[in-house]
């Protein structure tokens, strides 16, 4: 999971599809009791364009979330379009009716995969640290405060969400990894914690999946150390100029639009606790150790 600031920027504004559902959102807002009249189409429905189904909603987050869900990162170009705080009901609460006033809300829809959305993933889970926000705020003239809807806004903002928003928090300080691809929580809070566990961040599938990202760029050092043995590298030069290649490679895998981005700036930063422990033993430990730290400080 990483922080994405996409939709503070060039798409700020919502999609058409949402202000086109305009008076059935102020219709949805009035009670719970409306909320059976939430339309999955008006966030998950497509239009026929040049010939080819367009999602109307789904599409802009893919370009937004360059094709990732938001809370894995694994590639999706088919994701879930996610509601961050859930329109039907709360697990955590008996009485809570859901957020149903943020159905058609632009900054609660979040690109998800199924593995992460849906039970025993997220699902309608929604712990917090304050006060869950039981119905919505309106205008003076009645209609319904859209402003007071906003993820990233006051009163939203004060239920101290333990689930963490991909466009407002800074998601890569509340986690650490693990050479295995495990991730843990370390803030303080506890909400690091929380998310890897509402969104089942853990499964078997995703550490394999995390794990191959330093495997794969452990097993290239790998080569590396043993063309410096047979003397195909032939200086210490030599050696350090070829893993200048592959620390680039890394740099590479931190950019947002890779999957996993997460873990690969974890290790970049984290060199020696989750790359050269993977070459434990190695006289080329203390070498590759260094040189890593020569190419950070841009002496490489
Ligand atoms: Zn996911």
């Amino acid at each position: 999971m990483i922080f994405n600031d996409r939709k503070s920027l060039l798409y700020a504004s919502p999609p058409q599809a949402l202000i086109d559902a305009e008076d059935d959102w102020q219709i949805i807002a009035r009670t719970p009791v409306n909320k059976k009249l939430i339309k999955r189409k008006v966030y998950k429905g497509t239009i026929r364009e040049n010939g080819r189904d367009v999602h109307k909603i789904r599409d802009i987050l893919c370009i937004i979330y360059h094709n990732k869900c938001a809370y894995c990162e694994a590639i999706n170009c088919e994701p879930d379009v996610e509601h961050y705080r859930p329109q039907k009901g709360v697990t955590e609460s008996k009485v809570h009716s859901g957020y149903y006033w943020l159905c058609y809300e632009w900054s609660n829809l979040i690109p998800s995969c199924a593995d992460c959305n849906r039970p025993p993933g997220k699902g309608n889970k929604f712990p917090i640290m304050g006060v869950h926000e039981t119905k919505p705020y309106f205008l003076p003239s009645g209609e319904l405060d859209k402003d007071k809807c906003r993820a990233d806004k006051s009163p939203l903002i004060n239920e101290k969400p333990y689930l963490l928003h991909p466009e407002i928090d800074d998601c890569k300080q509340f986690f650490k990894f693990h050479a295995d691809g495990r991730i843990e929580g370390i803030d303080s809070e506890g909400r690091g914690e929380a998310t890897w566990k509402i969104c089942n961040l853990n499964l078997e599938t995703l550490l394999m999946a995390r794990q191959s990202v330093l495997d794969d760029f452990v097993e290239n050092i790998k080569i590396l150390i043993v063309a410096r043995r047979r003397n195909l590298l032939k200086t210490t030069n030599d050696f350090e100029s070829a893993l200048k290649l592959y620390f680039k490679k890394l740099d590479k895998l931190t950019q947002p639009n890779q999957a996993f981005s997460l873990i690969a700036t974890y290790a970049r930063e984290h060199f020696d606790e989750m790359i050269i422990s993977l070459i434990k033993g190695d006289s080329y430990q203390n070498i590759i150790s260094q040189a890593h730290k020569k190419y950070l400080n841009g002496t490489l």
